[in-house]
């Protein structure tokens, strides 16, 4: 289980599941949604997620592509998202609260994947080694998504 808010704590959501796999998105879009390098998200099934408070403060903005960021009204703070057409969302990693009840989360979550590696800034580094480094992106969201949930637990680090 773990809780997130944005900015100013308007919105606030929790998740019901163990969450290891993080994922970065390096393309020209998510920079400048993060207003940063990268953004740092997981995928979780959408009957995992939930709204605590603040679903009305929600507002968006979309690409014709499909492309779609949700920020708070208030705050400007991304949030939360339906993953387009599938029964996942997208959960931004520095949402999270620290006071979030998963120890497994503190030990065990790691970036696992980096897309758009093409695009990145000249000052990003990306960590060698990871196990999935795509230029550009997967086939498709579903392809995507299934490769994210397959892969294996890494052991917690201490
Ligand atoms: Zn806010
Ligand atoms: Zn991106």
């Amino acid at each position: 289980m773990m809780e997130g808010s944005c900015l100013c704590k308007a919105v606030t959501f929790r998740v019901d599941a163990h969450v290891s796999r993080l994922y970065q998105c390096h393309c020209s879009l998510c920079q400048k949604q993060s207003g940063s390098t990268s953004n740092t998200a997981t995928i979780v099934k959408a009957s995992d997620f939930r709204w605590l408070a603040g679903e009305d403060s929600i507002t968006k903005w979309q690409r014709e592509t499909g492309f779609s960021s949700h920020f708070c009204k208030t705050c400007g703070c991304p949030v939360p998202n339906p993953l387009r057409n599938t029964p996942y969302y997208w959960i931004p990693m520095g949402l999270i609260d620290a006071n979030t009840d998963d120890s497994s989360l503190e030990k065990g979550a790691q970036v696992r994947v980096h897309l758009f590696c093409k695009s990145k800034a000249s000052w990003d580094t990306i960590q060698p080694h990871t196990e999935r480094m795509y230029d550009e992106f997967v086939d498709n969201i579903d392809s995507f998504i299934q490769d994210l949930m397959q892969l294996k637990e890494l052991p917690q680090q201490i």
